[in-house]
């Protein structure tokens, strides 16, 4: 199944309909607050989920 990303700005991982961090091994169920601070907007970069999913791509 496609995952959507609904937030404009938001990091590419975060699958918003499901609220799961796609970049999590485990498929990690994000919470209203994380999706809130840390998903949803601008500073997603700064998440250690996100950088270790970049790291493992390079
Ligand atoms: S910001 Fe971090 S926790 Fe949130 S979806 Fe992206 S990688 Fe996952």
């Amino acid at each position: 199944m496609k995952k959507t990303l609904l937030l404009e700005g938001a990091c590419p991982f975060y699958c918003k309909s499901d609220s799961l961090c796609l970049a999590s091994i485990s498929m990690m169920t994000v919470s209203d607050l994380t999706a809130l601070v840390r998903c949803g907007g601008e500073d997603h970069d700064e998440c250690p989920f996100f950088i270790s999913k970049v790291l493992r791509k390079i």
